[in-house]
């Protein structure tokens, strides 16, 4: 958030294109573009099918470096990206995650790009937008009643109280529901236990909602989520319970991606917002398979590092919907490596020191490790990325230079991108080295194969991609994955929960950590979105406000003027 007032004053002085005009440039029209409000339509999926005679386009991820807390701007060079591709003469749809409400009003403000690079309108997207988020929590919740309600009525299969595993959610960080104690009272008001609540993009629903690529394939998926634990130890189903049909109902809209505009009237598709450490963090399948077939490029940002957001689309994400990446890009900034470099304490929550601005292009050489590997790590999977230097005011030439020359070094092209100032028309360089690598394609393969012993699965991302040694399972994880393959989860994929901060699970290693071991505390199953996750450090599902959250700065005039939104 380098220039809040400005990113609103931008986006206020667009004015938005009708939205059926945006559907129009992706060849959608009639029934399948569903407006809600103004700039705002839901896409039907019967789009999949009007588009599937098109050709696909050119499938593009954009990843980083290791960010650091402020975050690097994946988001704002996947939408610069996009419209510079425009510029060009494509036609380019960017995919993001939908942001949660929580953050939106606890730290970060909103995350819908910044400068001449934003999705409009932002104050719909970063509150309610069509209400996605509410469905994918009212759907969890009732799951969480029908189980409530399943014990208090003893109903069979008989769940064991002390092994309920579904816990109730809500978009808002509030730490003080981390705990708490369910059905006091008297007899007829429920069966006590120790319960809890999560954010709901920590929600396995968001998960598979982003995952799911039809109605029927989120109701079988919805039928297979694990809610506790029966008298013998059994896995009691949503299925089981009698509620995946009425929850299938309550997301049958958010299942459609929602469509909206950049300031340069580009077709941005923002839809689920999974959690980037326990799920998989990225958009959702049935959005990018109808940008993919309506246009030539569908540009989609995967949270977090390459080590995190970019090893699960490509493991998680591709492997579920089969669709195949053309081209990555690796987003780095001077200020990233220079934190890399080691030199500088970084306060989350607080500004960026301004030591970190001094030119000093061999600090930003002094971090080149971890964009190495980052570099490495999109690769492994067959593809070469396109390095994109988003350019800060502050930084200097001699900088971008020093990034150009270590992404050389491998091999890599590298472009500086001014999209933040400048809108698609400085983003043309990366744009036109992006649709090169597209084009050129790469030799797209998984880190692994299904078959895989899923402990293995997890020494595999440990070693190759975070640099681990070895990976440290915690007495009995070992034994529960070989459960779970018995029970016939093996073929899962797997995703590992940890600090984005650091490729290792230590958010004070920088650089590209050796010489360390990764410790895994306890796995858990996603059996509806289908991988298994493993938690490598403290992951906090329900986030807590600061002492000034950015709710406090929020208001709005008479006139329905939004302030402090940014
Ligand atoms: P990410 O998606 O990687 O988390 P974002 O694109 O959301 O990163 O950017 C993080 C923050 O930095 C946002 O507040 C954004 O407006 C700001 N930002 C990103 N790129 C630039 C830039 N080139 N100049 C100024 N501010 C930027
Ligand atoms: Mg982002």
């Amino acid at each position: 958030a380098s220039q809040p007032a400005d990113n609103l004053s931008i986006a206020r002085a667009v004015r938005l294109w009708p939205i059926e005009e945006i559907a129009h440039r992706l060849g959608l029209s009639g029934e399948v573009v569903e407006p809600y409000g103004r700039g705002i339509a839901k896409l039907d999926l019967a789009a999949m099918d009007a588009l599937a005679e098109r050709p696909r386009g050119r499938y593009v991820v954009v990843t980083s470096m290791t960010p650091t807390p402020p975050g690097e701007g994946k988001t704002t060079t996947a939408i610069g990206l996009v419209q510079g591709l425009q510029r060009l003469g494509h036609t380019a749809a960017v995919a993001l995650r939908q942001p949660s409400m929580g953050p939106t009003l606890g730290l970060k403000g909103g995350a819908t790009g910044g400068g001449y690079s934003q999705v409009l309108p932002m104050e719909r997207i970063n509150l309610h937008l069509t209400g996605d988020i509410h469905a994918v929590g009212a759907a969890h919740n009732l799951l969480a009643a029908m189980v409530d309600n399943h014990l208090h009525h003893r109903l069979e299969p008989e769940l064991d109280p002390r092994e309920v595993r579904w816990q109730r959610v809500i978009d808002l960080n509030d730490r003080a529901l981390r705990h708490l104690v369910l059905g006091l009272g008297g007899r007829g008001d429920g069966t006590p236990r120790q319960g809890s609540y999560e954010i709901t993009a920590a929600s396995e629903v968001m998960a598979v909602l982003a995952l799911a690529d039809s109605l029927a394939d989120l109701r079988r998926r919805l039928g297979r989520l694990i809610v506790g634990l029966d008298r013998d130890g059994k896995a009691v189903t949503a299925e089981q319970i009698g509620a995946a049909g009425a929850m299938t109902v309550l997301l049958k809209e958010a299942l459609k991606p929602n469509l909206l505009q950049t300031l340069e009237h580009a077709p941005a598709l923002i839809h689920a917002g999974p959690f980037g450490n326990i799920a998989h963090g990225n958009s959702s399948i049935v959005a990018d398979r109808i940008g993919l077939h309506a246009g030539d490029f569908l540009v989609t940002e995967a949270g977090f590092g390459a080590d995190m957001g970019a090893e699960r689309f490509f493991n998680i994400k591709c492997r579920t919907s089969g669709l195949v990446p053309d081209a990555a890009v690796l987003v780095v900034t001077v200020r990233a490596l220079k934190y890399h470099g080691g030199r500088h304490r970084v306060v989350p929550g607080q500004p960026l020191p301004a030591s970190l601005l001094a030119e000093s292009p061999d600090e930003v050489r002094e971090g080149g490790a971890n964009l190495l590997k980052q570099i490495d790590n999109v690769r492994v999977h067959g593809l070469t990325p396109v390095v994109a230097i988003n350019a800060f005011p502050g930084d200097h030439a001699s900088e971008h230079e020093a990034i150009r020359e270590l992404a050389a070094s491998v091999g890599v092209r590298a472009e500086v991108s001014h999209h933040v100032r400048d809108g698609g028309e400085g983003a043309l360089a990366l744009a036109e080295a992006v649709a090169e690598a597209a084009e050129a394609g790469g030799d797209f393969h998984f880190l692994y194969p299904a078959e895989l012993a899923l402990a293995e699965k997890i020494e595999r991302i440990a070693t190759r991609l975070y640099g681990a040694e070895g990976v440290d399972f915690a007495p009995g994880t070992r034994e529960q994955l070989e459960d779970w393959q018995r029970l016939g989860y093996g073929e899962y994929p797997v995703c590992i929960a940890k600090t984005h901060m650091s490729l290792s699970h230590d958010a004070s290693l920088l650089g590209a950590p050796s010489g360390w071991r990764l410790p895994v505390r306890e796995v858990r199953l996603s059996a509806g979105a289908g991988f298994v996750y493993a938690l490598a450090g403290n992951i906090r599902t329900m986030p807590g406000l600061n002492a000034s959250p950015a709710a406090t700065r929020i208001d709005i005039d008479d006139e329905g003027e939004i302030t402090g939104l940014y």
